[in-house]
């Protein structure tokens, strides 16, 4: 049995202040609820990791980051290592996020690196995968998900692969208030569970928890989680507010009792 996962990514939005507030927020309303069928997790931005993770310490709530170097340490200005997010209270790490990938120079080889760096500091990887519109117009969807999920997991072992989440991340349903229809999500889900028996086994293929990103809200959380090879929900502008994220965690909640 998979347990659900519900993410925030809060990419480069809240100011210290403004994420204590946030994450003050969704303790509140998240203690509230019975959710021990449902990991939530919280990716602010680098500046806010450690006074989040105080906020959220009494709680079930989970830290994340949203990127990391894959070196421990050493003169690589401006980057963050999995040894220091795992310091700050991390446990996850969203890793080959498409705006990494579109804006940064993000590759499959770079995604690999960081996955294995991320699992040596025994925070877990939420591998990022997905399309963009024109390679889905073009027919090549299944083909970019297996170039992401084959080269973003070369060399991980099993029991390494076991940990960490995929996200399945269509790049044109990010932040555009398109969501991939939920017979399209559970399309990919399937092909990318499927591939996960060629790539490892039956059991692997069975465990790996694969959650959606993409305009998530609290109006279609329902219908998306009611796919089979659906575990839960990578969410960005709906993680934002309180209302939006404690909402759909609650509606996620709702379907898998
Ligand atoms: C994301 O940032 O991973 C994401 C899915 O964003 P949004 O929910 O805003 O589309």
């Amino acid at each position: 049995m998979r347990k659900t996962i519900i993410a925030g990514n809060w990419k480069m939005y809240k100011t210290i202040k403004e994420a204590i507030e946030l994450a003050n927020g969704l303790k509140r309303e998240l203690f509230k609820l019975d959710n021990q069928g449902i990991d939530v997790v919280l990716c602010p931005a680098f500046t806010a990791l450690s006074e989040v993770s105080e906020v959220i310490s009494e709680s079930d709530i989970m830290l994340g980051a949203q990127d990391l170097y894959w070196q421990d340490e050493g003169a690589f200005t401006g980057e963050v290592s999995g040894k220091m997010l795992k310091d700050a209270g991390c446990s996850f790490v969203i890793i080959g996020h498409s705006e990494r990938r579109q804006f940064f120079g993000e590759t499959n080889e770079t995604v690999n690196k960081k996955i294995k760096a991320a699992l040596i500091n025994a925070l877990t990887p939420i591998l990022c995968v997905g399309e963009t519109l024109k390679e889905r117009e073009a027919g090549k969807t299944l083909d970019v998900l297996k170039d992401h999920v084959q080269n973003g997991l070369r060399e991980i072992g099993k029991e390494d692969v076991l940990k960490l989440v995929i996200a399945y991340e269509p790049v044109w349903a990010i932040g555009t208030g398109k969501t991939a229809t939920p017979a399209q999500a559970q399309e990919a889900h399937k092909y990318i569970r499927d591939l996960l028996v060629k790539l490892y086994d039956q059991e692997v293929a069975a465990q790996v928890r694969i959650q959606y990103g993409g305009s998530v809200k609290p109006e279609n959380i329902i219908e998306l989680m009611q796919q089979p090879d659906l575990d839960g929900a990578l969410v960005g502008g709906a993680s934002l507010q309180v209302e939006s994220f404690a909402d759909i965690v609650k509606k996620a909640a709702e379907v898998i009792k």
